[in-house]
């Protein structure tokens, strides 16, 4: 087994120019960011200059960055990094929630959410999601499964929204959610793992008490990395110190992101902020985006007008054409990448998701062709069998 080795050296990604995966659009590196991933590339490379606590690091200036910058940005008191939203969901649980507490979460929450919960020991209370095609989530929903726990003899010690959820990209009214929390005394954890480097978000003003992003999602980083914000009354019991080992936090284990991710995630940052500042633009083009693919017939469910670049599509027309097309449903993955386009899951055709975030208009005007030229082609091609067989049936009539 530990003979020609060599093939795990020199690996080469396949992927077309244009990528629409959702879960990779946000994460593109910057120019600056690629350049310094190379820099700080070496393990423990930040930790030059650290007297103890990795978010003190003054050179590389990680400190600024931490506790000035990001709370500004976040609209919040405390900040720490973490390695993902993930990473931040759970520490917040585990500090703030005792075993067998309830947490009431969206139904359209990411596993994620749910594996922190139970690693936490947590009871989860769902807030079902309204029927297709909206799927949507309401703040009357978070007061009825509050209720329900209770009536399960439950202490509902967190809520947590997904903002927007991974599936539909649907943006719930997060403010008015945690009004309702609030007044349960309960507070809100806001999942900001498709928002925060993408879209303005600022927990103060949403009424989110704790809130979570993800660096390689969201926020043009290599990660694995994310931030964790905080209130003051929560940062201080999820940052709590060590009893026994000084300068070192529990719940992040001491330190957290020990390198070239969180080096990445500062190199991108001002350009990060100038993209968040150009969010209506990316909401427009993703209504223009949903627009043209339902003029094929290609039905976009979820909010509507949608208010995210993460968009979910049903594909009937497509599905229909995978029946019979060379390559079953593995065509489309394949048709469109030919055409310089990736990121629909190899094998979907009847419904997925994709995110045109970042994209340039000419971009998208190319995946929106390359669709159109795919359901053309087949299709005519469908038309022409049936032509053809048409015409031999009536030659075999003339026939007999
Ligand atoms: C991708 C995603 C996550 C996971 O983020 P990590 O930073 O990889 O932990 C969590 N929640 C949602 C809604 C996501 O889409």
């Amino acid at each position: 087994m530990l003979e020609n080795l060599e093939r795990f050296t020199r690996l080469k990604r396949d992927i077309a120019q244009i990528n629409v995966d959702p879960l990779q659009r946000g994460g593109i590196l910057t120019p600056e960011a690629r350049a310094a991933l190379l820099e700080w590339g070496d393990g423990y490379s930040i930790c030059d200059f650290c007297a103890g606590m990795l978010d003190r690091i003054r050179n590389p200036p990680v400190e600024e960055f931490v506790h000035s910058v990001l709370p500004e940005f976040l609209d919040t008191d405390e900040v720490r990094v973490t390695h993902g939203a993930r990473e931040g969901k759970f520490a917040a649980m585990h500090s703030l929630c005792q075993k067998g507490d309830f947490v009431v979460m969206d139904g359209n929450a990411h596993y994620t959410s749910v594996l922190a919960a139970e690693r936490a020991g947590l009871e989860v209370e769902y807030v079902p999601p309204s029927k297709e095609p909206d799927y949507a989530i309401s703040a009357e929903g978070y007061a009825q499964a509050i209720e329900r726990a209770y009536e399960r003899k439950g202490d509902v010690t967190l809520a947590l929204l997904t903002y927007p959820d991974g599936n539909y990209g649907n943006l719930p009214d997060a403010r008015a959610i945690a009004d309702i929390c609030h007044d349960y005394n309960v507070p809100l954890l806001l999942n900001g793992a498709y928002s925060i480097g993408r879209m303005p978000v600022r927990a103060r003003e949403l009424g989110a008490d704790i809130i979570v992003g993800s660096g390689h999602k969201s926020m043009a980083a290599s990660g694995p990395v994310g931030v964790l914000g905080a209130s003051e009354e929560y940062a201080r019991i999820i940052f709590k110190p060590s009893a026994t080992k000084k300068n070192k936090e529990v719940e992040l284990l001491g330190c957290t992101v020990r390198g070239a991710p969180l080096i990445t995630l500062m190199a991108s940052f001002p350009a990060v902020v100038e993209r968040v500042g150009r969010w209506q633009k990316e909401v427009e083009n993703a209504r223009w985006f949903s627009e043209e693919m339902e003029k094929m017939d290609l039905v976009q469910v979820g909010d509507r007008p949608h208010n995210h670049d993460l968009m979910f599509f049903l594909a009937e027309r497509l599905y229909q054409i995978s029946q019979t097309a060379k390559g079953g449903r593995y065509f489309l993955y394949r048709e469109m990448k030919e055409r310089g386009v990736c990121g629909i899951k190899p094998g979907l055709t009847r419904q997925f998701k994709l995110s045109t975030y970042g994209l340039a208009c000419q971009e998208l005007e190319r995946v929106i062709n390359a669709f159109s030229e795919i359901i053309q082609s087949h299709e005519k091609d469908e038309k022409g069998d049936k032509g053809e067989k048409r015409e031999k049936k009536r030659e075999k009539g003339k026939r007999s």
